[in-house]
């Protein structure tokens, strides 16, 4: 028996987990007591995860062998890597040639390796020449990158886990840590049976396993977290609650945005947010007046049209209470993919460049050049996750090369989606797994390593660098990411008469590159080494001369100044509203033991066990005055689409809301397209992310 250290692939807590296999087979799994993140302790879905890797799943789910489909609908058969890669490579450069290089598109995801990423996006803005380059972290956090952005200047969770412990008080804002973040969840119930007095704030239009925990639950309406922030920050004003010291001393901007929450009272956000005035003010006496506050929140404030003016409006509470830099106190964006964070310092994204630059700044432009030894990058922001599809919809991206992500089942306003897959003159999709929605579209099926399979790193979301290490060798003939870009980036480059310009023969290659793209910036890890992340264990950025646990600790931003921003947004309403004809609102959200789209928990039959099937939850109100009854079938109806699912009363849901779980599709309904099909593609003008927490339906018997 042989242990290997690596990291859990599912959420952004980032476990460490020690591996036991004999070098062929994957046995065992369990926590790494070593690593700051868990300290030994895995959720249910961890703890199951040899059970991904046993010989059945890998001999009948994964994907084994590179595969081809003659034409759409038929079934695939097998060719060679060799034949795949060759006729990959003719078919980019003919449509390269054809239309140029904006025609082809490269979803991939935030389950990918730092590495991974790293040669996507060589691939696309070295090699191929397109800017439209992006990820599924795009429906996951992009919100939280630019409000990091706006107000400190740098996107970069200012804090550390050690914070959880660390805090008076806690504010939950559009997170469920009890259910997607569970090992955090675990540390917050601790901290708080250690702590008398402790104070816990639960923001959130569902009452959750979290929620149940907490000393205040706001309820809110869904899609009014804003004007609930203004309203808390007036009651701070009005009560002289802020840290005047700290506003004069390390921001701008409070002016204006006093006179924006001059009109939200308490008692006007009470009423636009559905909740009691009274709790409102108590929830501000606490975050305000407590020695250290700290907030937790996910997709809730993210997955938003107004997304980044909702993490914008929860920091400016920290920076005008001064509950930032300190030990406890900080606005903390937790990531929900185990590498949303590495995708986001390699900027794998449209609207990013590595290492933190910017496509929107020339000199990030020349400094990408200059490192990469290309002149001829294509220096303009690409098309995001669902403006992306909308333009292969549209017939203006002609080929999709789509990595680790099921877009086909995960993102919103699914017809449009595959409609685009249908229109793509060439739809390449890299996974591991063969069953997805999104392999029922592709031309080629190219088989990726995968878990226990590949070597790289990833980042959690306190900014901990960890290592993910092989244990045994990949299933069947599938590769590692970077290995399988490499190869076709290659034939590309000699198809253009070119040297190659992604030659990396390692993920460690290819790591040391993106290390150096870091160098001077906000994330510099330029003192950081593989060596160390082996010997020392897992270590957060910025880390030059050591590790960093903790930003902003003087004072001063990452802004050029060096002074934080208030930001100063109106509230603004959900991009559809409710009406008669559709009066609920639905929000879509996460099972505790599932993962995202179920490619890899679905494999693992005991983690149906707290959930087996997909339900509407409705407040039993509501069924009552629609005259349905529990587990009858009921139409989910929207602007879109919709699905049949059986009904589920539930009073944690509030009246006149309804809940779907995000994971289902279309193969547990039993219908043409999963949940997605209600869901909107509206996003947020600034960080592009879709609204996939609020969409206006109708609930109707079938
Ligand atoms: Fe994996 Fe997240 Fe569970 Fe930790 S909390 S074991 S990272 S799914």
């Amino acid at each position: 028996m042989r242990e290997t250290k690596s990291t859990c692939p599912y959420c952004g807590v980032g476990c460490g987990v020690v591996i036991e296999h004999d070098g062929a087979q994957i046995t065992g799994v369990r926590g790494d007591p070593d690593h700051p993140a868990n300290f030994g302790r895995l959720c249910t879905k961890g703890t199951n995860l040899h059970l991904t890797a046993t010989p059945v799943v890998l001999q009948h789910q994964r994907l084994r062998e590179p595969q081809k489909r003659e034409a759409r609908g038929m079934t695939p058969s097998a060719l060679t890597w060799d034949e795949a890669n060759r006729e990959i490579a003719d078919k980019l450069l003919a449509i390269r040639a054809a239309h140029g290089p904006d025609a082809i598109g490269i979803y991939i995801s935030g389950q990918l390796l730092t590495e991974d990423y790293h040669a996507f996006n060589k691939l696309a803005r070295a090699v191929i020449g397109t800017p439209h380059i992006d990820s599924n972290s795009r429906l996951c956090m992009s919100s939280a990158v630019v409000g990091y952005k706006q107000a400190l200047g740098a996107d970069a969770p200012p804090c550390s886990y050690e914070d959880i412990e660390a805090a008076d008080c806690v504010l939950v804002s559009g997170a469920n840590p009890a259910w997607a973040h569970p090992i955090l969840f675990r540390r917050l119930e601790a901290a708080r049976a250690a702590k008398p007095g402790h104070k816990l704030i639960v923001i959130d239009p569902r009452r959750t396993e979290t929620a149940e925990l907490a000393d205040l639950h706001l309820q809110i309406r869904p899609g009014t977290d804003v004007a609930l922030c203004h309203g808390l920050l007036h009651a701070i004003i009005w009560q002289g609650w802020t840290n005047d010291a700290f506003i004069a001393r390390s921001t701008d901007g409070f002016a204006a945005l006093k006179v924006l929450v001059r009109d939200w009272t308490p008692a006007r956000a009470a009423e636009v947010c559905g909740v009691k005035e009274a709790d409102l003010w108590l929830a501000a006496e606490w975050f305000a007046t407590s020695p250290a506050s700290l907030s937790l929140y996910c997709q809730g404030l993210n997955q938003s049209s107004s997304g980044t003016a909702k993490n914008t409006a929860l920091i400016n509470l920290h920076l005008a209470t001064g509950q930032i830099g300190r030990a406890g106190a900080a606005p903390f964006s937790l990531t929900g993919q185990p590498n949303a964070m590495g995708g986001r310092e390699s900027g794998g994204m449209a609207t990013l460049l590595p290492g933190h630059r910017d496509p929107g700044d020339a000199q990030d432009w020349a400094e990408m050049a200059a490192l990469w030894g290309v002149s001829d990058l294509p220096n303009r922001r690409g098309h995001t996750a669902v403006e992306m599809f909308e333009a292969a919809a549209r017939g203006e991206i002609k080929a999709l090369w789509i990595a680790c992500t099921n877009p086909a089942q995960s993102m919103p306003d699914q017809a449009t989606v595959r409609a685009a897959l249908e229109r793509c003159e060439l739809v390449i999709l890299q996974e591991a797994f063969a069953h997805t929605a999104t392999a029922r579209y592709a031309d080629y099926l190219l088989p990726a390593a995968t878990w226990g399979e590949k070597d790289g790193t990833v980042t959690n979301s306190e900014r901990r660098i960890s290592r993910v290490r092989a244990a045994i060798p990949p299933t069947g003939e599938a590769r590692a990411d970077w290995r399988i870009v490499r190869d076709i980036a290659a034939l590309i480059d000699a198809g253009l008469s070119r040297a190659p310009r992604l030659a990396a023969d390692s993920a460690e290659a290819l790591w040391l590159e993106h290390r150096e793209a870091t160098r001077g910036r906000d994330l510099d890890i330029t003192g950081l080494s593989w060596i160390t992340l082996d010997t020392e264990g897992p270590q957060q950025w910025p880390y030059v001369a050591g590790p960093t646990a903790r930003l902003y600790t003087d004072g001063r931003f990452a802004t050029a100044d060096g002074r934080a921003r208030f930001i100063t947004r109106p509230f603004q309403p959900t991009a559809e509203a409710t009406s008669p004809e559709l009066p609920f609102a639905l929000t879509t959200g996460r099972l505790r033991d599932q993962w995202h789209g179920m490619s890899r928990s679905g494999s693992v039959p005991r983690l149906f066990a707290h959930e087996g099937r997909p339900v509407v939850r409705l407040h039993p109100d509501d069924a009552t005055h629609l005259h349905l009854a529990d587990g009858q079938l009921v139409r989910v109806r929207s602007r879109r689409g919709d699905v049949v699912l059986p009904l589920k009363l539930d009073g944690n849901v509030a009246p006149t809301g309804a809940d779907i779980a995000m994971h289902w599709g279309d193969e547990f309904i039993g219908a043409q397209l999963g949940i997605n099909a209600v869901t909107q593609g509206a996003f947020c003008a600034d960080s592009k992310q879709p609204e996939l927490k609020f969409s206006a339906v109708a609930i109707e018997p079938v």
